[in-house]
């Protein structure tokens, strides 16, 4: 039985395609970087899933931007963190199922 907090962090993984089981694989897989800027987090702070790997916040805020408002993105990022941005984005369309790992 997970502890009430984790459910609840297990629920909102799963709503967006993951679990915990996964976010912990890919964790370790990362070694607790950033799957876009590379750097690493600070003891106890959280990566922000996506189905294609985990971000830190910053990066989480950026990748939000580019969804949701791609005509300011173009102004503020460089052609290049575009470029990267939304491969990123796009590779999770052919992720395979977070069942894989659970
Ligand atoms: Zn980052």
């Amino acid at each position: 039985m997970l502890h009430n907090r984790e459910y609840r962090k297990n629920y909102n993984l799963r709503r967006r395609g993951g679990s915990l089981s996964r976010y912990r694989y890919m964790y370790a897989e990362q070694n607790g970087k950033c799957k876009l800027c590379g750097k690493s987090q600070n003891a106890g702070r959280a990566l922000t899933f996506y189905p294609n790997g985990l971000v830190c916040v910053p990066c989480a805020c950026r990748l939000h931007l580019v969804q949701h408002d791609p005509d300011r993105a173009e102004h503020i990022y460089s052609t290049n963190d575009l470029a990267r941005m939304k491969e990123f984005l796009k590779k999770r369309l052919d992720t395979p199922s977070a069942m894989m790992y659970t």
